[in-house]
């Protein structure tokens, strides 16, 4: 293998761990986040529970108010019951007395109704304020390890990059920006090996990076010069492996 290809693998070797490092470094850094709209959305789901057992018993006292006016008025038709001059005015009465009471249960129904959903409701807003509360115990925890992993992984990208800037130097300028071009298509991926099927000859060689067939030029050459030949199908650039350790197809 040539000395060109080495440093192009060496360098492919550190940015891959870069890529990894960055990967994970993005998602710890968006867990905090993450959890802190998890508590917010039930916070709001929680508010919107408490505004509608409040509507609710807001309505029930209403209905309560009136039910106290209208016994209040149940009361005075039956003292008038005791001074009813005719037959008609009692008769009149009594029946003005039945109709409320008869309103009165079924206003009594819708109540207690309307209290047993309030009941339903508190019940579910208790369920989820304890949800509230272990996510925000969570919550704690995620902010405390993920300081300590995002200094971590902080640490380790710049020993990365570091190793990636001494990684490139190796690396002739002209075949620096093909690797850098193919590698940012492929999330630092530039390089494919090419791979050699069947037992004997003729071989068949596929690119490692997209498995299409390639040219049995590209090997050829690649055997004896140290130079940037690349897929024809995806673009990576391709390496042999020395003699004897190809990767083959079983
Ligand atoms: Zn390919």
């Amino acid at each position: 293998m040539g000395t060109m290809i080495e440093a192009l693998l060496g360098l492919q070797s550190v940015e891959r761990q870069l890529t990894h490092v960055k990967s994970r470094l993005r998602i710890r850094k968006n867990a905090v986040p993450a959890q802190e709209r998890r508590i917010q959305q039930l916070r709001q789901d929680h508010d919107a529970l408490h505004a509608k057992s409040t509507d609710l018993r807001k309505s029930a006292d209403r209905l309560e108010l009136d039910l106290r006016q209208r016994d209040q008025e149940v009361a005075k038709d039956r003292n008038a019951l005791n001074t009813a001059k005719t037959n008609k005015e009692y008769a009149t009465l009594l029946t003005h007395i039945n109709t409320i009471k008869a309103d009165n249960s079924k206003l009594e129904e819708q109540v207690l109704k309307i209290l047993q959903e309030v009941d339903v409701i508190k019940a579910e807003a208790a369920k989820l304020q304890e949800q509230i509360n272990a996510e925000e115990a969570r919550l704690a925890e995620v902010t405390k390890t993920s300081k300590d992993e995002i200094d971590r992984l902080t640490t380790m990208l710049d020993d990365l990059n570091a190793k990636r800037d001494e990684a490139a130097q190796k690396v002739p300028q002209e075949a620096l920006r093909t690797f850098e071009r193919v590698a940012s298509t492929y999330d630092g991926e530039a390089m494919a090996v090419i791979e050699v099927h069947g037992k004997r000859p003729p071989f068949d060689y596929v690119c490692g990076g997209c498995f299409m067939a390639l040219n049995a030029e590209h090997v050829n050459a690649l055997r004896v010069r140290d130079e940037i030949r690349t897929c024809n199908n995806c673009g990576r650039i391709l390496y042999v492996e020395p003699q004897g350790q190809e990767s083959r197809s079983r």
